[in-house]
């Protein structure tokens, strides 16, 4: 990256944001965050204010932005269930208007723009591991899908205005991840499992979770959208990033009671409509053209994000909020 480079960050404010935020003033790199705080909070980057080369500006994706950049990474989109299913069609009009906003601010200044897709799009799969050119098996009706169609409809978009308009873009498929600052409210698995363990409260498993997915480290995640993002043209996706190790969501609970030591036990609760059963990415492609694999093992990974989530509730004020999710 030049020295200076002025970089657009839209959800900014949000889990993967806040630590793109961090790195990329790391590296030297002018950033500019944009968030409604729909899901994202000010506090997640509250340690980067006083930073000369940060500023933080309260915007919704789905209106126009008028600033001049190089480079933007377009993360604004709220990424779990709970948080998307919420406001569904507020869902699809973020990933759909705001691609469009956000294209339209990259065709005007010129810059790269980078898509922070997801592994949604390949929906509940047919083709295992995941590889790019696999088109996914979505039902466009249910009511995940406000999500997944709002992102396929958004790479429809990058990939037209690259045809159309010469664009510089990135896609990234980017599979589960987690990690300090994830929502503790947001239902993702890997939160509501460390804090039901840590609160001694029944760990919920959706059906018998025999389901499968696969876990990335956020740190291991961000350097893989940098790499992406610092590619020269002739790549841009869609680039699954993404850790290819496999587990169940029963053996993710047993580490998490192993790595905390709890009592709490395991509970069934209904499978949600249309949840995909299983989930890897293939990251070949990845692995040739960035020279980039995930490298923190699971375990590693959760007793960092074991220690974040303690701090957290030792806030008395926090525990009492933790209703939705995980009662
Ligand atoms: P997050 O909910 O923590 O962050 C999303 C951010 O976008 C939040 O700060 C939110 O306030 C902001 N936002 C939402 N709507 C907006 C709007 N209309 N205008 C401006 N800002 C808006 O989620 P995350 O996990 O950090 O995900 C970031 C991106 O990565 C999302 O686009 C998500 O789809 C994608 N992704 C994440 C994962 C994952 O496992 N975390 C997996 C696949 C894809
Ligand atoms: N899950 C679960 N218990 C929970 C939360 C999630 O068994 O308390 C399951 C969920 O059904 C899914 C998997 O864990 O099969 C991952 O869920 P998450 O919402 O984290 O991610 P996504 O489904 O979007 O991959």
């Amino acid at each position: 990256m030049h020295l200076e480079q002025r970089v657009l960050i839209t959800g900014g404010a949000g889990f993967l944001g806040s630590h793109l935020c961090e790195r990329l003033l790391a590296k030297g790199a002018n950033v500019i965050c944009a968030d409604n705080f729909f899901s994202g909070t000010r506090s997640n980057v509250e340690h980067l204010l006083e930073h000369r080369r940060f500023e933080l500006v309260r915007h919704d994706v789905t209106f126009p932005l008028y600033i001049e950049v190089d480079q933007i990474y377009n993360l604004a989109c709220p990424a779990s269930p709970i948080h998307y299913q919420r406001d569904p069609v507020q869902t699809t009009k973020t990933s759909v208007h705001g691609a469009i906003n956000m294209l339209g601010l990259a065709k005007r200044v010129g810059a790269k723009i980078l898509q922070a897709s997801t592994s949604e799009v390949y929906g509940d799969p047919y083709v295992h591991p995941q590889t790019e050119d696999y088109w996914g098996n979505v039902n466009p009706i249910g009511p995940r899908f406000c999500y997944d169609e709002g992102k396929r409809c958004a790479e429809t978009l990058f990939f037209d205005y690259k045809r159309q308009h010469k664009l510089r873009i990135k896609v990234a498929r980017i599979f589960n991840t987690y990690g300090p600052r994830m929502h503790p409210n947001d239902g993702r698995v890997v939160s509501n499992f460390i804090i039901q363990a840590l609160l001694g409260r029944d760990i919920t498993l959706y059906g018998e979770g025999q389901q499968t997915r696969s876990f990335c480290y956020v740190d291991d995640l961000i350097d893989g959208l940098i790499r992406l993002m610092e590619t020269g043209d002739g790549v841009f996706g869609p680039i699954n990033v993404g850790n290819p190790e496999e587990f169940t969501i029963r053996q993710l609970a047993e580490q998490v009671i192993d790595l905390t030591g709890s009592r709490s036990k395991m509970v069934h609760r209904p499978m949600p409509q249309d949840d995909p059963r299983q989930r890897r990415p293939d990251i070949s492609w990845a692995q040739s053209v960035l020279d980039w694999a995930p490298r923190t093992q699971l375990r590693e990974g959760l007793l960092r994000t074991i220690s974040y989530f303690e701090k957290l509730l030792s806030d008395e004020t926090v525990e009492g909020r933790l209703t939705t999710a995980v009662a």
